[in-house]
């Protein structure tokens, strides 16, 4: 058996992660779940999957989950959190934000396989988590369908040899306002942008993937994962989400993973990997779907994934400014506070004032982190 302990499991990704546990019963065991609030579904997730340790972030709501529980072990606060990162065999990290970066850290110290889907860990601390991963030898495999299809293109090629990898090609599916001007752009409301196209998600990554920025933050993930810089690394407009990425070598072959949107396929392959196992995936028939279209991105109504390239150059704290202040412009929008092309302004301005901190700590990364979400 291998025990899992899901981090962010009431949200999108950690629900999908437990119907895959569901189907292969016999081969997962949930040792630990952590969520940010106390929810009818929490208390729901440990009647079903008994886990030893539950760990609720808001104080209040660990009281009320011990009170339903008394014998499970409960713990609280960001750091009752981080801490189920040193629990299990596999630690699937869903949480949102920067909050994912301590957990993160403390999976890949412990050794543990990181199974990750926190892009803004990656993209704020992603050079401190590689590096620690290095050290104690753990294994970290991408939750992403982008990642996860570049991570089996690259599998699938049989060799580790960064110098043969020309280009890793992430697709997108250009959102709900793919083809919509800046002046459309103005006046989208918060309905508008949570309406993916494709993809069923959380608010903050709906968003993300609204203003693009969601590519953005990828482009700095896959950099981080795969030691590629910015150069080599390009995004490609995909409305079909049937390409899930694609990896060009060095003798111009591209490799490409395919099959149909579902998230549980990059949840299992990381949990699974190296074995392929059933999974509940309809099967793929091209036929069916007809067409596969591809564009080049929209980089003047859609500034956000240029900022995400810019910041990536800059480096040092420079990403971590740009996820944190995302992250903050986000929320505001979603409170109706911002416009939506105010999103990227805010973002920009922020990385104009960010202090240069070439080899950050993870002290240095919190606190440009936190000077990006100040109001400006
Ligand atoms: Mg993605």
């Amino acid at each position: 058996m291998t025990s899992l302990a899901i981090l962010g499991s009431t949200g999108s990704i950690g629900r999908s992660a437990l119907d895959v546990v569901r189907l292969h019963a016999e081969r997962f065991q949930v040792k630990a779940l952590a969520a940010g609030h106390f929810s009818e579904l929490l208390a729901d997730q440990v009647r079903e999957f008994s886990p030893e340790i539950a760990a609720v972030k808001d104080p209040a709501g660990a009281k009320e989950l011990q009170k339903l529980f008394p014998s499970l072990t409960v713990r609280s606060g960001s750091e009752g959190v981080a801490s189920l990162g040193c629990e299990g065999d596999i630690v699937l990290l869903a949480v949102v934000g920067v909050a994912g970066l301590q957990p993160a850290l403390n999976a890949v110290k412990s050794k543990k396989r990181l199974a990750i889907a926190t892009k803004e860990a990656l993209v704020s601390g992603g050079e401190l988590i590689m590096a620690e991963a290095k050290r104690s030898g753990a294994e970290i495999l991408p939750v992403d369908s982008e990642h996860s299809a570049i991570f089996q293109c690259l599998a699938a090629n049989g060799r580790k040899a960064p110098e043969e990898i020309a280009k890793l090609i992430i697709t997108a599916s250009g959102g709900p306002f793919r083809g919509k001007s800046a002046e459309y752009l103005e006046n989208v409301t918060p309905e508008e942008a949570l309406a993916h196209p494709v993809w069923r998600m959380g608010k903050k990554i709906s968003v993300d993937s609204a203003t693009m920025m969601n590519k953005g933050l990828e482009v700095i993930e896959a950099s981080r994962l795969y030691n590629v810089p910015g150069e080599k690394i390009k995004v490609l407009i995909h409305p079909q989400s049937i390409v899930h990425s694609l990896v060009e070598f060095v003798d111009g072959a591209q490799l490409a993973q395919l099959s149909l949107p579902d998230m549980r396929l990059a949840i299992q392959y990381a949990l699974t990997f190296p074995e392929r196992t059933k999974s509940p995936l309809r099967s793929l028939n091209l036929s069916e779907v007809g067409k596969l279209e591809f564009f080049p991105p929209d980089l003047v109504n859609f500034p956000s994934l240029e900022l995400a390239y810019r910041a990536l150059k800059e480096g040092g704290v420079a990403p971590a400014v740009l996820s944190g202040a995302n992250e903050r412009a986000v929320g505001d929008f979603l409170e109706g506070r911002i416009s939506f092309n105010q999103i990227p302004r805010f973002v920009e301005r922020k990385l104009d004032a960010a202090p240069r901190i070439p080899k950050p700590t993870l002290e240095d990364i919190i606190m440009a982190d936190s000077f990006a979400r100040e109001r400006a």
